[in-house]
């Protein structure tokens, strides 16, 4: 009977309200893109996660089209039990072939591959040890394993070594340093090559997440592991498709041979939810072939992202540092998250998406407006979104 529980619902529901914290979505009446419609308005987007601009691209969909025909719509089924077309097994060995990886394994969504790995792989004799900012779909995987687990301050390395060293201390027999490759909050790389160094001196495997890299971090977009080098040190490597590869869903865990089986094996996400969709798997195959066929979106990205950098720093904003396409514009203070709230409400009536973040998601006092480029905007879209900012700016004083 639902009966007094509507009521403590609505509570925590006004509690929510009252903090300023509750979330309003907002429809689109278009496809994900640079310019996107809304019920009210048109409007430029700078806080989606389609870095490469692939959730539009006309290839992808067209290939996304022709799997509907070719491999039907759903799978209605466990990988295992009859859910394993042609497609899903060509895409896993293009990403372990992409990432140089010997094996890789999907899952609907990387926040499930986060979720079914740790439990597998360490148990009670084992230890995990975590950044503190790491994504919450890592935070909820390491809590279903029995593993030992230890936090380091964020990509602190003097703490990273304090907690291998208590880990070691504790008697742990497996090791495993855990990472996002990129903190999606300020924008900044996990220092991999340090990290490695680390886990090499105490024995201990890498694990990097690397949703917010794969694609377009690194020469070859092959993600943070390129970028520092250290490719063949990293164990295990889990990523999305649903931010810069196409943007649909879907994710995996990319790792030694033996690793992936035992997942197949073993890992609850993968055995007992459905196989992703042949038209997405038909469609994200296509992003990730134009991903490694040519580096001209990856080289847009980087250029709008230095546009962004430079004219918002000119115009007097403080930015974090840095070259990923997370541009934090950083609103510090006690006023900072009305200040970052007010400016992003009068953006987005001018019609600029962008999103304001502040406590709990962001420590006090760091309030900032969070904006993603993609190589999907033009050199006028990121000039527009700079605009917006100063005359936001001027209007909230
Ligand atoms: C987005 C993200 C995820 C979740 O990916 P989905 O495929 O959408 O579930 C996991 N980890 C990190 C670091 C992310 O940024």
């Amino acid at each position: 009977m639902y009966g007094s529980v509507k009521d403590e619902l609505a509570a925590t529901l006004q509690e929510i309200k009252d903090a300023g914290l509750y979330k309003n979505e907002r429809e689109l009446t278009s496809p994900q893109a640079a310019h996107i419609t809304t019920l009210k308005a048109e409007a430029l987007n700078f806080c989606a996660n389609n870095y490469l601009g692939l959730a539009d691209d006309p290839t992808v969909i067209e290939v996304s089209k022709r799997a509907l025909d070719e491999w039907g719509f759903g799978m209605a089924s466990v990988r295992f039990i009859c859910g394993t077309q042609t497609l899903h097994t060509e895409l896993e060995h293009a990403i372990s072939d992409f990432l140089g990886t010997e094996a890789t394994i999907l899952y609907s969504s990387c926040f499930d591959a986060n979720g079914g790995v740790f439990e597998v792989l360490f148990g009670p004799d084992d230890a995990i040890i975590s950044d503190e900012l790491n994504h919450a779909s890592i935070i909820d995987g390491i809590r279903l394993s029995k593993a030992q687990r230890f936090r380091y301050r964020n990509a602190d390395m003097d703490d990273l070594r304090t907690q291998l060293e208590a880990a070691r201390a504790a008697g742990a027999k497996r090791i495993v340093v855990v990472t996002d490759g990129v903190f999606s909050m300020d924008g900044s790389y996990a220092p991999l090559d340090r990290i490695c160094g680390l886990a090499d001196e105490f024995g201990a495997l890498v694990f990097v997440d690397d949703s917010h890299a794969v694609g377009f971090v690194g020469d070859g977009g092959r993600g943070t592991p390129e970028l520092f080098g250290v490719s063949d040190r990293v164990d295990i490597v889990t990523g999305t498709l649903g931010k810069a590869l196409g943007g649909a869903s879907g994710g995996y865990v990319s790792s030694h041979q033996e690793v992936v089986d035992l997942l197949r094996q073993r890992s609850r996400p993968y055995l007992f939810s459905n196989s992703v969709a042949p038209a997405v798997v038909a469609g994200s195959m296509a992003a990730l072939r134009l991903v490694e066929g040519s580096a001209d979106k990856r080289d847009a990205l980087k250029r709008n992202t230095a546009l962004f950098q430079e004219l918002m720093t000119e115009a007097g904003f403080e930015l974090l540092p840095g070259m990923h396409p997370i541009r934090p514009v950083m609103f510090p203070g006690e006023d900072g998250a009305r200040r970052a709230t007010q400016i992003a409400d009068h953006m987005l009536g001018n019609g600029v998406y962008v999103i304001a973040f502040s406590y709990p998601v962001v420590p006090k006092g760091r309030a900032r407006i969070r904006v993603q480029l993609s190589a999907a905007h033009s050199e006028d879209d990121v000039r527009a979104c700079v605009d917006a900012f100063v005359k936001a700016r001027d209007a909230v004083g």
